[in-house]
């Protein structure tokens, strides 16, 4: 079997190359560094080792001397093994020492190249590291050598900083945050003009992406100043000026706010991942989980009507049916009503077109899009303890009908780092009712008084209001997408400091 040395790119998870997930993916052993994106890990194997080989907080950390030897071990005894780095492995990663050593012990290696930070952060702050006009090069350049490195006069540089100083294009440095100011003055004592622009980047492609510029003169003061602190790209060169123009991450529309997501787990993923293409830094704060209920499979074909209230709910259903072996058929000739297009397309991944989807996704707006439509036997497939609206105006029309519980919502406890980053958020957004109860019964609460509340829609307003809070803003569509809008919109419209207090 194979240890693949694999580049997990600068932090933003987006960055991560098809290759290096289709390995984590598979891998039998994962052996991981700190800087790596937060959630790299979540498609490796439920059975796979996980393994951190990385310093946290300065604390004790496996040695390089440990790490190869894990490497070794694994690979030896033919597992496959990822050995996930941030940025490249072979630029400032150990990983050609690395591949030298299991090269030594003959066990077989790949090299799958990763974004490297000094790239990917300057691109990310609108800074090109060449251009036609302003460099033809660029040097990558450590800032931190290791000072067990022979030559290294006196400071721990064995770097002729002297001759980067005359080097002909930009100076990406890395891990230089804490010898700035010596970097700068070397470069300027081996004759850098010291007006030359400069930047550095902190957490570069991370929601917390911080710049400052400057000159080669000021940009050590005006970084200690700002409190920088690693991991960082420093940055000197022509270029860095162009990022008054070209800046684009902070311009984003949610670029520098926080939001919170409260809901449930398996179904955050798409509000959190189109607010995070927004900018929004997402906490997943999920206030609820999903439970299925056990029953059997409802005879379907002795309704006129079958009501589904949402995606869930078409999911657990179908679960039912095929557990009892059938499908889709087992609807025969019933109409089916959908009370959203998020339910319609649930229903549509199972082979069924809905006849009935309101224009308002609430109960009331299926009630009112079903009074055209007969009704004698209906069944309405559902989560337990919902609002009885819809049931309640069919029996008034006279008709039969049936309520199938498939499945329930229960708490999810929130750890002590979710309440803590709850209490920093801008945004909490809510997209059910059961969000609102759980959300504010786990914070026993202590809801963030100066975060704003985004509500999906009247019903889940209301429960707001119950629990004392008005909502900052509701959404005019009553879906994820109208969610995401109001919110954009608040952003946009909403007066700075305008809102607290
Ligand atoms: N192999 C990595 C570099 C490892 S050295 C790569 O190719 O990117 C660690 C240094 O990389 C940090 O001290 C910092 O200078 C830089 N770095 C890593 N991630 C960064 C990020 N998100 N933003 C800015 N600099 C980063």
């Amino acid at each position: 079997m194979t240890v693949y040395l694999v580049g997990a790119g600068p932090g933003d998870p987006g960055l991560l190359t098809a290759r290096a997930l289709e390995l984590i993916a598979s891998a039998d052993v994962i052996v991981y560094d700190r800087l790596i994106p937060a959630t790299a890990l979540v498609g490796a194997r439920a059975d796979a080792q996980l393994l951190y080989a990385g310093k946290e907080g300065g604390g004790p950390s496996a040695s390089q001397e440990e790490i190869e030897a894990l490497l070794l071990e694994h690979g030896a005894a033919g597992r496959e093994v990822v050995r996930l780095k941030g940025g490249d492995p072979f630029v400032f990663g150990r990983g050609g020492e690395e591949a030298e050593r299991l090269r030594a012990a003959g066990i077989a290696f790949e090299v799958v190249p990763g974004i490297t930070a000094g790239v990917a952060a300057s691109a990310y702050a609108g800074i090109p590291v060449t251009h036609r006009d302003a460099a033809s090069a660029v040097a990558f350049i450590t800032g931190h050598e290791d000072p067990a490195k022979s030559g290294a006069g006196g400071g721990g540089f064995s770097l002729d900083w002297g001759a980067l100083a005359r080097f002909p294009g930009t100076l990406v440095v890395y891990m230089g945050v804490r010898r700035l100011e010596s970097i700068t003055r070397e470069l300027m004592a081996g004759g850098r003009a010291g007006t030359e622009p400069a930047a550095i980047i902190q957490q570069g492609t991370l929601p917390d992406q911080r710049v400052v510029t400057g000159t080669l003169e000021t940009i050590a003061a005006d970084a200690a100043a700002a409190g920088v602190k690693a991991p960082a790209i420093s940055l000197f060169g022509p270029v860095a000026a162009l990022r008054s123009e070209l800046a684009w991450f902070e311009s984003r529309p949610l670029s520098g706010r926080t939001v919170a997501v409260t809901r449930a787990r398996a179904q955050a993923s798409g509000l959190a991942g189109r607010l995070r293409d927004l900018g929004a830094a997402v906490i997943e704060a999920p206030a609820i989980r999903i439970q299925e209920l056990g029953g059997l499979a409802p005879e379907l074909a002795g309704y006129d009507l079958v009501c589904l209230t949402s995606p869930n709910g078409v999911r657990f259903l179908f679960e039912r049916l095929h557990r009892a072996g059938r499908d889709a058929r087992a609807f025969g000739g019933a109409r089916v009503a959908a009370i959203g297009p998020g339910t319609a397309a649930a229903l549509r991944d199972h082979g069924l077109i809905a006849d009935v989807v309101p224009e308002r996704f609430v109960a009331e707006g299926l009630v009112e899009a079903l009074a055209d439509v007969p009704v004698t036997r209906a069944l309405i497939a559902r989560a337990a303890h919902a609002r009885d609206v819809l049931p309640d105006a069919l029996r008034g029309r006279g008709a039969e009908v049936d309520v199938l519980e498939l499945y329930e919502t229960v708490a999810e406890p929130m750890s002590d780092r979710q309440r803590e980053a709850v209490a920093g958020a801008d945004y909490v957004t809510f997209t059910s009712s059961s969000t609102v109860r759980f959300f504010f019964e786990s914070l026993d609460g202590a809801v963030p008084e100066r975060a704003r509340l985004v509500s999906i829609g009247p019903v889940t307003s209301q429960t707001l209001r119950e629990h004392g809070r008005e909502p900052d803003v509701e959404a005019t569509r009553h879906d994820i997408d109208g969610l995401v809008g109001a919110l954009v919109d608040d952003v946009t419209h909403a007066i700075p400091g305008a809102e607290s207090e």
